[in-house]
């Protein structure tokens, strides 16, 4: 008898074609021993929930929901974690028969990343979160649950980081964590830790907040990775911060998804170092 065809996962989004997790999952199910694939789908952008159905009725077992969707996603599944519900935003779905269970992966990958890839600890630390869409609200909760001293979320509309405070207040209360609501242009000075969350560097503009917000030794961290990350990770180290880019919270974040549809928790660190390869042969080709 032929082996059963494996189990299909996939990544929806718009534009999905530069998504590096197809490469992720596949060196983690090598690493496993999982026999599954995973696939890029292209959704419309007035089609998300189709394609998902889609998926799902082709046999799915699972999928991760990036940029613009992660809202729709969390309206989508009747069953979620407390930190998507929370985030009210949702990048990891598994189709159980029960109903779709959605999940936010993106907070506890970059607390990963930041506490045991890059050795800083958040306990006690002033913390700058800029950004309140997707990202921001994904990774709100979970540094919050790392008891940060003080976390300022400052975003270009100023409502939106008021309402995702105010969503989170609680949480913050019991962390004994001072959080509170910031515009882009005076967010406080000499933060520990620095997270662009915006999309600032995706749409290829400026690094949103004043270089003031940086002293010698802050973790700066932009979420987004590859050449778009450029600018801001100069301004960082030329401000005497220590600069690090999303790839190792993009790395992080998937093994949590790994281990949310498998059940197995892969090793992180040779696939983070893989796809780092992978990335700086890209940028000397030709
Ligand atoms: P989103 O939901 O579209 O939210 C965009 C956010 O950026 C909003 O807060 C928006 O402010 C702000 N913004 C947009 N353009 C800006 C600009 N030019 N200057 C200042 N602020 C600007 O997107 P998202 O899902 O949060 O993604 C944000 C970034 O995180 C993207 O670069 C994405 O690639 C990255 N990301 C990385 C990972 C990873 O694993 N490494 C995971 C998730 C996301 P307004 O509210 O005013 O519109």
């Amino acid at each position: 008898m032929p082996p059963p065809a494996p189990d299909r996962y996939a990544v929806l989004g718009n534009p999905v074609a530069h998504s590096r997790s197809p490469f992720i999952h596949a060196a983690f199910a090598a690493q496993t021993g999982q026999a599954l694939v995973y696939e890029r789908v292209l959704a419309p952008t007035d089609g998300f929930e189709a394609a998902l159905r889609a998926f799902a009725a082709a046999g799915g077992r699972g999928c991760n929901v990036t940029v613009p969707f992660k809202f729709d996603a969390y309206r989508l599944c009747p069953r979620r974690s407390e930190r998507a519900a929370l985030a009210e935003a949702v990048n990891t779905v598994r189709f159980d028969a029960e109903g779709w269970f959605g999940d936010n992966t993106d907070g506890v990958g970059l607390l990963a990343d930041i506490e045991r890839n890059a050795g800083q600890p958040v306990a006690g630390r002033r913390v700058l979160l800029i950004g309140a869409g997707g990202a921001g609200a994904g990774v709100l909760g979970p540094l919050l649950a790392a008891s940060p001293a003080e976390v300022i979320v400052a975003n270009r509309t100023l409502e939106r980081a008021q309402q995702l405070c105010a969503r989170h207040a609680e949480l913050a209360r019991r962390h004994g964590t001072a959080l509170r609501a910031s515009r882009l242009d005076a967010p406080g000075q000499g933060f520990d830790l620095v997270l662009n969350a915006s999309a600032s560097s995706l749409a290829g503009g400026a690094v949103p907040v004043d270089a003031a917000v940086l002293r010698p030794g802050t973790l700066a961290v932009d979420l987004m990775y590859g050449p778009a990350a450029a600018g801001f990770l100069a301004w960082a180290s030329a401000h005497g911060a220590r600069a690090r880019d999303g790839l190792g919270m993009l790395v992080e974040q998937a093994a949590e998804a790994f281990a949310l549809w498998r059940g197995v928790r892969p090793q992180t660190a040779p696939v983070l170092a893989a796809l780092r390869a992978q990335l700086a042969a890209e940028a000397v080709a030709p």
